[in-house]
């Protein structure tokens, strides 16, 4: 159980603390796991809407240098065109090329005949032609409009050789700011490319150009490039600034949050849970202690009646007997007045009211006091007892009487809960500014567990004697009480069935402390 409860709690416990977790944790957790599904469902959305408007730009990129190299050569082959439509030579269609070569290598013709060797693809209704050098004198590809002659017809491809890294490399940026952002189909135009990241790579891997930063740790989507670009690839990125950059932090947020939601949730369920239950079990447990004050009372005042009826008749055999009488009054007020300054104590201490006169007190002196008026119910229990308190300990700074209550209810607890070996010891060390007053028996132990909790108040653990042995749970939690009020502490060291050892530690009276009184 991870936290104590007064031993009187009853079988239906666990039902009552199941019953207020389902109805308040378990709405809590589903709560937060829709939440943090929903949260998921959202941002998968948000990186699935913009990985495909990726992969659709990276494809749109890649088809655009096609069309930007058709332009280029477009705008370059004006003056080759214009010669072909008047019929000139092949030499007079190669100068007019080389006249606007300054973009690319070197300007080239292929007649018609020759054009088989060079491959096609289409750019805007436009045929742009291209090839490799068969003869290995040109390491670029050559790029070529069609060139017509006077009645229409084919004359051949006029064009140049051209560096297609160095054309990548210059036109990235007009293709992703200009061209694509001028594309009437283009997704999302401009508003969603500022957010991507567009980069070239040749087949290598190797980075040719970039438009912007990648993203840390967003994977971006690749296409592969075409025509005279073949083994060219695109790769756009979202940014750190990219909407889905933003979502995927929030999301992170969003699940600390829900979780923070979750556990503060959980937390006051459980403190609710535990004050509820606490307080249902007190309601029980106060009225077994008042039962059980009520039997502690009547009990001793039936035994001292009789005894006093007894010896009032004169109803006993010899002067022995009758002192047996007399001491079994005399135990039984002793046992009264104990249990009756215990509840005065109690109610006192609860009320903030209890006051202690702080004196230097002498240890052996008050051990001999509590002892000697302990003896009678030692010597009738049937106890063995032996007093360990060196003569020349520090005087301590202490209330006798509240000190000489605590004592006498840590032998009472002794005597209580101990079985055959009635064996007790007082032992008194000094300790770091303390005196150490330990009361230990060989009785019934507490276990680990419950020694956590024996020092609040009702608590009787629910094992052991406590069916048969009287108490009122009250004892230990006034002494804990009192040894407080002294700056001092209660320890406890026990085994179940080996016996326990509570030692007060109780401060030394040194010169400092100059009042007696001033508690
Ligand atoms: P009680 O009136 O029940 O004795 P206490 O506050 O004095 O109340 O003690 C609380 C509980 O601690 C007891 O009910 C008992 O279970 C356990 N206890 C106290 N002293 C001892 C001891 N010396 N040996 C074993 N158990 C003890």
């Amino acid at each position: 159980m991870p936290f104590p409860l007064p031993a009187v709690a009853t079988l239906s416990r666990p039902r009552k603390l199941a019953l207020l977790v389902i109805a308040v944790a378990l709405p809590a957790i589903g709560l937060a796991a829709v939440a943090a599904l929903l949260t998921l469902r959202v941002a998968h959305g948000v990186e699935a809407e913009s990985a495909r408007y990726e992969a659709y730009l990276a494809v749109n990129v890649a088809e655009s240098f096609n069309e930007e190299l058709a332009s280029q050569l477009r705008d370059a082959i004006a003056p080759a065109e214009e010669v072909a439509r008047d019929g000139a030579p092949d030499p007079i269609i190669l100068r007019a090329l080389a006249s606007r070569a300054r973009r690319f290598e070197a300007p080239h013709y292929v007649p018609v005949d020759d054009m088989g060797g060079l491959s096609i693809v289409m750019v805007d209704a436009q045929m742009l032609l291209f090839g490799e050098d068969s003869t290995g004198q040109h390491e670029h590809p050559f790029a070529a409009l069609v060139l017509r002659g006077p009645a229409g017809d084919v004359v051949g491809a006029g064009g140049w050789w051209f560096n297609p890294r160095a054309f990548l490399a210059a036109n990235l940026s007009g293709v992703v700011r200009d061209r694509l952002t001028a594309m009437p189909g283009l997704y999302g135009g401009l508003e969603s490319t500022r957010y991507l990241c567009v980069q070239v790579f040749d087949s290598e891997g190797h980075e040719i150009a970039r438009v912007r930063d990648p993203g840390r740790a967003l994977a971006g989507r690749s296409a592969d490039m075409g025509g005279p670009f073949e083994s060219f690839s695109v790769r756009v990125t979202a940014t750190d600034q990219a909407p889905v950059a933003l979502a995927r932090r929030f999301v992170g947020v969003q699940m600390a949050l829900i979780a923070l939601l979750a556990t503060v949730m959980l937390a006051a369920t459980f403190i609710g849970v535990r004050y509820i239950v606490r307080q249902m079990e007190l309601v029980q447990v106060k009225s077994s202690f008042v039962s059980n004050v009520t039997h502690e009372l009547k009990t001793p005042i039936a035994v001292i009646k009789l005894a006093v009826e007894t010896i009032e008749m004169g109803r006993f055999r010899s002067d022995a007997e009758r002192d047996k009488y007399l001491r079994t009054i005399q135990r039984e007020s002793d046992r009264l007045a104990q249990l009756v300054n215990n509840i005065l104590d109690f109610s006192r201490m609860e009320s903030g009211q209890g006051s202690l006169q702080l004196a230097p007190v002498d240890v052996q002196e008050l051990v001999a006091t509590v002892m000697e008026s302990f003896r009678l119910r030692l010597e009738d229990a049937g106890f063995e007892w032996e007093i360990d308190v060196p003569g020349n300990l520090p005087r301590i700074r202490a209330d006798a009487v509240a000190l000489q209550h605590c004592m006498l209810n840590l032998l009472d607890n002794a005597v209580k809960y101990s079985r055959e070996r009635k064996q007790i010891r007082v032992i008194a060390r000094p300790r770091d500014g303390f005196v150490s007053l330990a009361v230990s028996d060989r009785g019934i132990g507490i276990s680990a567990e419950d020694q956590k909790r024996i020092f609040e108040k009702f608590v009787r653990v629910e094992t052991g004697l406590v069916h048969t042995v009287k108490g009122a749970g009250l004892g230990l939690s006034l002494v804990d009480q009192i040894i407080r009020a002294h700056h001092g502490r209660v320890e406890v060291a026990s085994t179940l069935g080996e016996g326990s050892i509570f030692t007060l530690l109780v401060p030394v009276w040194t010169e400092g402390h100059r009042s007696p009184r001033d508690a």
